[in-house]
């Protein structure tokens, strides 16, 4: 019988050295008895998520870390949010991703539109029910966030944004970005939609209390980041295994909805720095019964990452390896650890540089390697390897694999 696989994925964990951790990383100063209790047991290497010294995205990396090669995959990350905050998407569609935005005498005054909370419901459904030329739909995410989704036969996703991605100016009209007539047509109706946006919106209740307690209304939609959804091969296809995901971000959640595999919702996984790292694990655990592949995102480090915050990382990263006794009991299966970039600490946001990887299970190779970070894992048996091969080889061990060849 084939064993289960876990891809226990720290999301930005990878650092490089901080001088404030006197040039050691997070990873290497943070106390991890239980992480290096798997190095000492699994084998080790480091893993470059697309190749080295690329930087991936959440949603490239993850594409990698499923095997997909992000540069024939990937078209923007509009469709993957689109799957994420749960919209039904299909091959061909377009997506935006959308801001509720402050539009004053034609100038976008705030992006976010306050970081508007409440109303959202109303102002999506006014959104929805404006009489439009093609089908359409908008689905409203976090705060002022949204997602938009044209569908219809012949558009092409090539089009300049609405967003100016700033603020005092006014917003900008779409343009095709080819002499293709198929972009040309998005253009025109993308900017058919956020004239009509500012119609519906502008006079809406919601907006008119806003403006009469002093808050900025959420008067126009801004949209950004149009892509094409793509045709991803189901992963239970591609693999024969019965696949899950557990993560707290929506972007996340989508690369792995569209991959065909079943999303789990944990109770306390916010994707934040607060989030319930023993309920995650706890329900890993129990999805182990149920499926061959089970796919978990934390993303706590990747925020001190970008935030610069060495010892918050190094905290977070405790908490990570303290909670790990509640996989004790899967000594069956095969656990990787490792993660889908690095955020340093010094550089604020995501890098090239590899991630430590370990592998534990019944029949790994043990090596020498006795500590889980980026310095220790490099003399490890797996040496260096691609994201893109990792779940090939986490197969292979568990019994998965299938020959190539008689
Ligand atoms: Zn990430
Ligand atoms: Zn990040």
């Amino acid at each position: 019988m084939a064993s289960g696989i876990l891809m226990m994925i720290y999301d930005g964990i990878g650092d490089r050295p901080v001088k404030e951790l006197r040039g050691r990383t997070p990873l290497e100063v943070a106390k991890t008895p239980n992480l290096d209790r798997m190095a000492c047991e699994g084998i080790n290497g480091l893993m470059d998520t697309i190749a080295p010294g690329i930087i991936p995205g959440s949603d490239t990396g993850h594409l990698a870390l499923l095997g997909y090669d992000p540069f024939e995959v990937y078209t923007g990350r509009g469709p993957f949010e689109a799957a994420g905050i749960g919209i039904e998407v299909e091959p061909g569609d377009i997506a935006f991703r959308c801001n509720f935005s402050t539009l004053e005498k034609g100038v976008i005054t705030d992006r976010r539109a306050g970081r508007i909370k409440e109303g959202t419901d109303e102002l999506s459904r006014a959104v929805n029910g404006m009489d439009f030329e093609i089908e359409f739909m908008f689905e409203k995410g976090v705060e002022h966030r949204g997602v938009l989704i044209f569908k219809d036969q012949g558009l092409g996703s090539g089009v300049g944004d609405i967003d100016p991605h700033k603020e005092g100016v006014p917003y900008l009209e779409s343009k095709p970005l080819s002499h293709d007539s198929k972009d040309a047509r998005t253009a025109r109706l993308l900017n058919d939609f956020t004239l009509k946006s500012i119609e519906v919106l502008s006079e809406h209740p919601v907006n008119i209390s806003r403006m009469e307690r002093g808050e900025k209304p959420a008067n126009i939609l801004l949209a950004r980041g149009s892509g094409t959804v793509p045709y991803i091969r189901p992963l239970p296809e591609r693999t024969g295994m019965k696949c899950a995901a557990i993560a707290g971000i929506p972007l996340v959640r989508g690369v792995c909805r569209m991959a065909g595999m079943d999303v789990i919702q944990v109770e306390g996984a916010t994707g934040g720095m607060d989030t319930d790292i023993g309920a995650i694990y706890r329900r890993a655990k129990e999805a182990m019964k149920e499926y061959d592949f089970v796919l978990v995102n934390i993303k706590g480090c990747d925020i001190s990452g970008h935030d610069g915050l060495a010892r918050e990382k190094v905290e977070f990263i405790e908490r990570l390896d303290s909670e790990l006794k509640i996989l004790e009991g899967l000594e069956q299966h095969y656990i990787a650890f490792t993660g889908d970039h690095s955020t340093p600490v010094p550089v604020k946001d995501h890098s090239g540089d590899p991630l430590p990887l370990t592998i534990v299970g019944p029949q790994v190779l043990r090596d020498d390697v006795t500590s889980y970070d980026e310095r220790s894992c490099v003399r490890g048996g797996l040496s260096r390897l691609r994201g893109q091969d990792l779940l090939n080889v986490l197969m292979d061990l568990s019994g998965h694999g299938e020959k190539f060849g008689a």
